[in-house]
């Protein structure tokens, strides 16, 4: 789960650490009032979205009057900003507010967790910014990355190794890590990211913008953070999928996928990549499906409007594959989804399955295995661009 940059920095300053002052405001009215309170310009207003480069984008504006700061306001609120992280643009419903910071020099400082080591990473830099995703492909060696040792956390030293590196002022540095080392173990986030950390005028370090995503598999433990998610935020679809408990995840291909099992779902993605495609989701309907959980899968599969064929890949075990089939041909009817579904299924009743899927005349494809299956469903979808 991602959190807002204001509910961020809000724990930030809980934790004590130097974040800029700064209010949340949800309309133009709270916005100058916001202004009101903090009493100086040049303020920032920054749109408020689960999604990075704003800054590139026009979201982040600097403002230096009240006019200014509502023409900003205005020309945020109720619009969908579109970054090179989400093509696809989110909302803006909220901005935040903050007193204006005198820049010296932008840093990077994240962390998360690294799944080739296992363990959780320090990751800083002296080039942070907006240029990072450059800075880390052209000149890895400006990013250093210190592996943090689960039985003794983050050490003092390992930030001292850091600040040393990349030349910030030690004792003050040393004091952030800690504090957001802190943070992250104690809201069991996968990710804590301070791009920019900066230096002002003054040679003090400012946590400029801020970043953290909570495990959803710790969400059970964290109730109020539950609670302040921005649902705005989410795939339409995902959240549809959430309601029913189906594992589904929307990308960018056209190959609807409905499989059960992670791992098969996973296989189904790589088979169908194979063969020349580009699958639309992953969707995993989970191992005891019933005709129920068929239908809402099957129809918010085809909400999207990518998708141009449907491969059904489902060894029928808890799941008997004349349930399935049962569920398939109600789903179609219901949904009225004239897309080809080609289906290849395995296990208890195979050839009861098969049968009723035949008898249906709806436009099922069956498939003999897995491979063929998705040569055909690859095929029937077209060409992806
Ligand atoms: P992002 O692009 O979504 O990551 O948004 P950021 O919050 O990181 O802001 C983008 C850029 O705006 C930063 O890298 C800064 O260069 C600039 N910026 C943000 N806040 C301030 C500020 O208070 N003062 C100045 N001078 N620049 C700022
Ligand atoms: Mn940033």
């Amino acid at each position: 789960m991602k959190l807002h940059e204001h509910q961020a920095k809000e724990i930030l300053a809980k934790y004590g650490l130097p974040v800029p002052e700064g209010r949340v405001a949800f309309s133009l009215k709270e916005a100058v009032e916001v202004a009101e309170e903090l009493g100086e310009f040049p303020l920032v207003v920054k749109a408020q979205v689960h999604c990075g480069g704003r800054g590139k984008a026009g979201g982040v504006k600097i403002v230096k009057d009240m006019e200014e700061l509502k023409e900003a306001v205005e020309g945020l609120l109720g619009t969908v900003l579109k970054t090179f992280q989400c093509p696809e643009g989110k909302p803006v419903n909220r901005v935040w507010i903050e007193k204006a910071t005198a820049i010296d020099k932008e840093y990077y400082l994240g962390i998360t967790l690294d799944r080739s080591s296992e363990k959780h990473v320090l990751i800083a830099s002296a080039s942070g910014g907006m240029e990072i995703e450059e800075v880390a492909k052209e000149d890895p060696t400006a990013i250093i990355t210190e592996v943090i040792d689960p039985v003794v956390g983050l050490m003092p030293y390992q930030l001292r190794r850091v600040a040393f590196n990349i030349g910030l002022p030690v004792k003050e540095f040393v004091n952030i890590g800690m504090k957001l080392y802190r943070i992250y173990e104690e809201l069991d986030a996968s990710l804590v990211e301070i791009n920019p950390l900066v230096t002002d005028k003054n040679g003090g370090i400012v946590l400029l913008d801020a970043k953290i995503d909570v495990d959803d598999n710790a969400l059970f433990r964290h109730k109020d953070m539950e609670e302040i998610e921005d649902k705005s935020q989410l795939d339409p679809l995902e959240v549809e999928a959430n309601k029913y408990g189906l594992n589904y995840i929307k990308l960018k291909g056209n190959v609807g996928c409905m499989v059960n099992g992670a791992g098969l779902a996973m296989t189904t993605m790589d088979i169908i990549k194979l063969a020349g495609g580009e699958p639309a989701n992953f969707l995993d309907v989970g191992g005891g499906a019933n005709v129920e959980q068929i239908s809402n899968a099957f129809r918010i599969l085809t909400a999207d409007k990518d998708v141009k064929a449907v491969f059904v890949n489902i060894f029928g075990g808890i799941l008997r594959c004349d349930r399935l089939a049962q569920g398939l041909i109600e789903a179609v009817r219901n949904v009225k989804a004239d897309i080809p579904i080609v289906v290849r299924m395995e296990g208890t009743n195979v050839e009861e399955g098969k049968r009723m899927l035949k008898e249906s005349g709806l436009n099922f494809v069956s498939a003999d295995d897995m491979w063929d299956g998705a040569k055909k469903v690859v095929e029937l979808a077209g060409r992806y661009e």
